[in-house]
């Protein structure tokens, strides 16, 4: 194998090529790039990047104003990470592998300067990021191995969505190459051909063919026939059609289509009748049960919600006849088996819906137990751990432990392979809740929780530093605590009257005699009966409505100003404003906002945990006679898009609408997965209890292609009120348990 630089090539390189066919020009050539060849194409790339910003690399530059207001925070939302830590899972050697997978070149990368998303794969669109490739590449690996199945933790604004189509169209292409190469052997290369050849038919994928001596064969990458099933929440279905439109494979290279089914989806498509004999397992004559031969099913994904699978998915391919309960549940020990032929199963948002006894569940359970080879499992998540710490992380690993029949041989896994394990587990984060746990106890159970972490999940951040860089470029997030004082004496009175009622209601609810709410409350017990003292710590003039008034339903029903000013709640709106520092310290807020990226007045994002909260802001903003939005649990799905999408872009308006500069949403709607980049600044109302939930909150408005150069986020908080005091004080606590957790993972810290 030579090294040099050849005369043709050092032409080649000058000559005005775009970089990606220099990369694959040199490749067909089988041999090393030189260091000047890999240093040349890098610069190229950067220089093309420079010329045409995409969407991904928007350039940043604008100056967000200054407000002061608020104390800077000096913890960060999330825990901070190194270079190579054990979650990242991040080796050179295997990205070299990855690397050569594609046809490409790892030391192009190590090159970069910046973050570039410059990976291209013929036939498709989008360009991709080393690390998208990487993770991809990696699921690949190891659903090969002993572990069947991943828990994909990369942080929100990463691309998991990307990553994982990537990954399906990976297994599409290894099945389509074996196939070719078992049709037209004549086409390949045979054992007797050169070694060190390149495939005479390598122009047809973008992966290296299996025929070669290369990474396929090295790592016995093998084919897997079978659809994809794609679990999403119904609220992002239209998300994953559009990024799968966005990933842009072209269809007539490449047969993998996405169908969507479900009932409510304005995108809805079946799989058609072509595809559903394709689908069905058969029995062979070994007695086994796998696709029939040729099977097409790996063209397939099918996305669709738990709420939808046995109506939409079970029966529709006409497996009604075992449907026998209400529920679409098979009868029988089959449970929900369905009979299809799934290699994989992809489930997003896997921290909603997993952690009890759902539907959600006992459709995975039964996939991980299916008839023949059991799928693999992808579950995606920016928060595996969002409620009640690792123990939301274990019903995600049960199911890879049951789809995964050796996983006792799996280095990292094994001690976690047994139920009873897990049982300990969760039992001893219960306790730790209950901060009953002493500290030798703790330190241990951190080690453990960090074993776990590592052996099940892949976990990267926008600031982890790869080949010399981080992973994208985002501004920096600035956190500031902003402390309301009420305004009056008066306006204390009523916190302090609802909190001792809570206090109350607390020690009622334990029997007398026993050791009593104060030493083993639970902060989600404490929520639960604290909701209405949380409402009155923003808006103290609320506690003037009896607590019914407060719902969703009652607001919109009755006290909501359906036309201008005309609403019931409005009527009391200078008293409730007077009364509450928080809406003072929002209406500064927005009175001393700049101007964004286009000159135009900054938007805002503001986000509660309470619709009524969110009700006050909207009337703050129609008194100050700023256009808002407010989107809450019962905004119904197309409709949210659509205000997201004004809110984004200023289109998709309706006649006389006008676009909205401040959108206000409660945080269990806007305060997960979608993009508001369009704001620089995000207002959160009161303190969340999870740290997780303020961080997921941030960064709705944090996100690659902020066009700032840094964001804002404002959390405010009424120091006259025990139970947010307590919640920032909870925060704190979670903060240090999650280091003691890094202490392990990344070494020691400051
Ligand atoms: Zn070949
Ligand atoms: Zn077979």
């Amino acid at each position: 194998m030579s090294n040099d630089v050849g005369e043709e090539d050092q032409v080649l390189v000058r000559k005005v090529t775009p970089a990606r066919d220099v990369v694959l020009q040199i490749w067909q050539g089988r041999r090393l790039f030189s260091d000047a060849e890999i240093d040349t194409v890098a610069r190229r790339l950067e220089a093309e990047a420079e010329r045409a910003p995409s969407d991904a690399d928007a350039a940043t530059g604008f100056r967000l104003k200054d407000l002061q207001i608020g104390d800077p925070r000096p913890e960060p939302l999330w825990d901070a990470q190194g270079s190579n830590n054990a979650l990242e899972h991040f080796d050179e050697t295997t990205q070299e592998l990855a690397f050569r997978f594609i046809k490409s070149d790892a030391r192009i990368e190590q090159k970069l300067r910046r973050p570039l998303a410059w990976i291209q794969l013929d036939g498709v669109r989008r360009t991709f990021y080393a690390y998208q490739v990487y993770l991809a590449f990696l699921m690949l690996v190891e659903e090969r191995g002993s572990r069947r199945g991943m828990i994909v933790a990369d942080e929100q604004g990463l691309g998991k969505t990307t990553e994982v189509l990537l990954y399906i169209l990976f297994n599409y292409l290894l099945v389509e190459n074996r196939r070719h190469c078992n049709a037209h052997p004549q086409r390949h290369l045979g054992p007797a051909d050169d070694p060190n050849s390149r495939c005479p038919s390598a122009h047809l994928w973008p992966i290296v063919c299996w025929c070669e001596q290369n990474v396929t064969r090295e790592l016995s990458l093998s084919p897997r026939s079978g659809a994809t099933l794609l679990f999403v929440p119904k609220n992002l279905l239209p998300t994953w059609k559009a990024e799968w439109t966005a990933l842009g494979v072209q269809t007539s290279k490449y047969a993998l289509h996405l169908f969507v089914h479900h009932s409510r989806s304005p995108s809805s498509r079946y799989v058609g009748g072509e595809y559903r004999a394709d689908l069905c397992l058969v029995q062979h004559d070994t007695g086994a049960w796998c696709p029939r031969d040729a099977s097409r099913a790996h063209s397939v994904i099918v996305a669709t919600t738990p709420g939808s699978y046995p109506r939409h998915v079970l029966s529709y391919f006409r497996r009604s006849r075992r449907v026998s309960q209400a529920d679409g549940s098979l009868s029988g020990s089959t449970g929900y088996d369905d009979g299809l032929a799934w290699a994989r199963v992809i489930y997003d948002e896997a921290h909603r819906g997993l952690s009890e006894e759902t539907i959600a569940t006992a459709i995975l359970r039964s996939l991980s137990q299916k008839q023949g080879e059991p799928p693999n499992f992808a579950f995606l998540t920016g928060t595996p751990e969002l409620r009640n710490g690792i123990a939301d992380a274990l019903p995600l690993v049960e199911i890879i432990n049951a789809a995964s029949p050796s996983i006792g041989r799996h280095d990292l896994c094994r001690k976690f392979a047994s139920h009873a394990n897990l049982q300990t587990i969760r039992n001893t984060q219960r306790k730790l809740q209950r901060r009953s746990l002493d500290r030798d106890k703790r330190t241990a159970f951190a080690a453990t929780v960090a074993a776990l972490r590592v052996a099940y999940m892949v976990k990267r951040t926008q600031e982890s530093i790869q080949n010399g860089k981080p992973l994208t470029q985002v501004p920096p997030l600035e956190l500031f605590d902003v402390w309301c004082t009420s305004p009056s004496r008066h306006t204390k009175i009523p916190i302090a009257e609802v909190e001792s009622h809570v206090k109350k209601s607390l020690l009622n609810a334990w029997p007398p005699g026993t050791s009593g709410p104060t030493t083993s409350i639970t902060m989600e017990e404490l929520l639960r009966v604290a909701v209405r003292a949380r409402m009155i710590a923003t808006v103290p003039g609320l506690a003037r409505f009896p607590p019914e008034k407060l719902t969703i339903e009652c607001i919109k029903k009755e006290l909501r100003h359906r036309r201008g000013r005309s609403g019931r709640l409005y009527k009391h709106f200078v008293e409730l404003y007077e009364g509450s520092a928080k809406l003072q310290v929002l209406a500064s807020i927005i009175d001393r906002l700049g101007t964004d990226a286009e000159g135009e007045p900054e938007h805002l994002v503001v986000l509660s945990e309470f619709p009524v909260i969110c009700e006050c802001v909207q009337m703050l903003c129609l008194e100050k006679d700023i256009k808002s939005r407010w989107v809450d649990s019962t905004t119904d799905l197309a409709e949210r898009g659509r205000i997201v999408e004004t809110f984004q872009t200023g289109t998709k308006l309706r006649p006389r609408e006008h676009r909205p500069r401040v959108l206000i949403g409660t945080v269990d709607v806007l305060g997960f997965g979608v993009t508001l980049g369009k704001s620089a600044r995000l207002v959160l109302m009161e303190p969340s209890h999870h740290r997780a939930v303020e961080a997921q909150a941030a960064k709705r408005v944090n996100r690659i292609g902020s066009r700032s150069d840094r964001c804002c986020f404002y959390r405010l908080t009424n120091p006259d009120s025990a139970v947010e005091k307590l919640l920032v004080a909870s925060q704190d606590r979670q903060a240090r348990f999650g280091d003691l957790v890094s202490r392990f993972l990344y070494g020691a810290q400051p």
